[in-house]
């Protein structure tokens, strides 16, 4: 599959509007991902990475974004593995 590339501004705002407006599946992915986060050495307290200087609440609930490569604990979610992931949780609600 082609890699899904898009501009950085819209994944932060992706991952700003996720934590105001959340949704079960985008908070799944944030917890997963957030998992690897807290017990990662280059969490500062202020929860920004200091890798990339994101803040990492808002930087986990983007879907496109990912741990930098240098690290590369988590990845970006395409847009088709979101649609995977919502039609399972639409399952396990049947
Ligand atoms: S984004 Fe990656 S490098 Fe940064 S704190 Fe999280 S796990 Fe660590």
């Amino acid at each position: 599959m082609k890699d899904e590339k898009i501009h950085p501004l819209k994944e932060i705002w992706a991952g700003y509007k996720n934590l105001i407006v959340t949704d079960p599946v985008i908070e799944k992915i944030a917890m997963d991902r957030y998992d690897h986060c807290h017990t990662c050495e280059k969490l500062r307290s202020n929860r920004t990475c200091s890798i990339c200087g994101c803040f990492m609440p808002a930087k986990v609930r983007s879907p496109k974004s990912k741990c930098p490569p240098s690290v590369g604990k988590w990845g970006a979610v395409s847009d088709e593995g979101l649609r995977q992931l919502r039609i399972q949780e639409k399952s396990k609600k049947i």
